[in-house]
């Protein structure tokens, strides 16, 4: 007979289970920042049908309100930076203002 030994290691296993770990799918509650979302010219939210258009200095317009908007302003209607639309097709309409 072959005599296993173990290693007699003495580490008694402590009870390291914690019960319940919650909080970590709570998806639901979504925060109150449709400021960032919508359109700060016509005050609508964006949509698949009517996109944003995002400008150099980052601010976010629909692009039939931004070229409305460009032909009485050359400035963003929020930081006042002259308007320039990232999108070298929509800058193209821009410029034909
Ligand atoms: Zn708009
Ligand atoms: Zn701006």
């Amino acid at each position: 007979m072959a005599n296993i030994t173990f290693p007699s290691s003495s580490s008694s296993s402590s009870s390291l289970d914690n019960p319940v770990v919650s909080a970590a799918s709570s998806s639901s509650g979504a925060p109150e920042d449709a400021f960032e979302d919508g359109c700060s010219i016509c005050l609508e939210p964006f949509t698949t049908a009517d996109p944003a258009t995002i400008t150099s200095c980052k601010h976010e317009y629909h692009l039939h309100c931004i070229l409305e908007w460009s032909q009485r302003s050359e400035e963003c209607p929020i930081c006042c930076q002259f308007v320039i639309l990232k999108d070298p097709a929509s800058q193209g309409l821009l410029a034909a203002v």
